[in-house]
């Protein structure tokens, strides 16, 4: 049975403030409103992933699920010559895969799986996990549906974590209406998912923006994390200090 490892944020102080990294054989999900950095920590993970485990890495390849179509391989680039490493072998170790509906991110899953049989990985990212939720069942109705469809989607995923030893890293929005009401301001503190997607996650992270190109990490509703807070920055290597 393989050991649970954590893998670096490229950040030392959000590194500390998850214990480490963010761990394998578990689910480690971020919110935040647009911008606030959701995508910069899965590409940084995306290359740390592949680093030795005695700097912060997982030495596996990464499985990236893209809800939205904001995957960047020229930052992937710019982040892996950050940390020394082949841009070239850096990307390639990266199985990327862009889902469109509910059905092919589930299709995916079970593609991502029969690979990793075959090779050692050490993520699965999927930003986001609710985007194709929120188009595919956005009918009054369709609630309970979509709840249950995403419990077995989460199951299904933590399943992948604990065969394989992996991380998983999910992404996730915050809620745009929360009374189905009038108001469209988007509450930062509210992401979205449900007790489902909160039961699912083992550690949930809430970003939100600071001065510039700092932003600001605090542990949301963990039982086992102290509610602290991290700053750290988004740079041309990808997050920083
Ligand atoms: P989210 O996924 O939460 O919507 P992103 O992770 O895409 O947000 O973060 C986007 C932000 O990352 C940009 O607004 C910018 O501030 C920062 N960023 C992206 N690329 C760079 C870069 N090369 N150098 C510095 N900052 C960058
Ligand atoms: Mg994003």
């Amino acid at each position: 049975r393989q050991m649970v490892f954590r893998l670096s944020t490229g950040s030392s102080a959000l590194d500390t403030l998850l214990g480490g990294g963010i761990e394998s054989m578990s689910i480690t999900e971020a919110f935040g409103e647009f911008r606030s950095g959701k995508t910069q920590i899965g590409l940084t993970l995306c290359v740390t992933a592949q680093l030795p485990k005695t700097q912060g890495g997982g030495e596996g390849k990464v499985a990236y699920i893209d809800t939205e179509g904001t995957f960047r391989p020229d930052r992937i680039a710019q982040i892996a010559t950050r940390f020394q490493a082949n841009p070239e072998e850096v990307l390639e170790n990266i199985l990327y895969a862009r889902a469109y509906t509910v059905e092919h991110q589930f299709q995916l899953l079970t593609l991502i799986a029969a690979k990793m049989t075959e090779e050692p990985f050490s993520l699965l990212i999927v930003d986001s996990i609710m985007a194709l939720f929120r188009v595919d069942y956005s009918g009054r109705g369709e609630l309970s549906e979509r709840q249950q469809v995403l419990g077995k989607m989460l199951s299904r995923i933590m399943k992948i974590a604990e065969q394989f030893n992996v991380a998983v890293y999910l992404t996730n929005q915050v809620m745009a209406d929360p009374g189905g009401g009038a108001s469209f301001v988007p509450d930062p503190k509210k992401p979205v998912g449900g007790h489902v997607l909160a039961h699912a996650s083992t550690t949930r992270l809430y970003l939100r923006k600071g001065r510039g190109e700092q932003r600001v990490c605090k542990i949301f509703d963990s039982p086992c994390l102290p509610e602290a807070e991290a700053t750290f920055q988004i740079g041309l290597g990808g997050v920083e200090e």
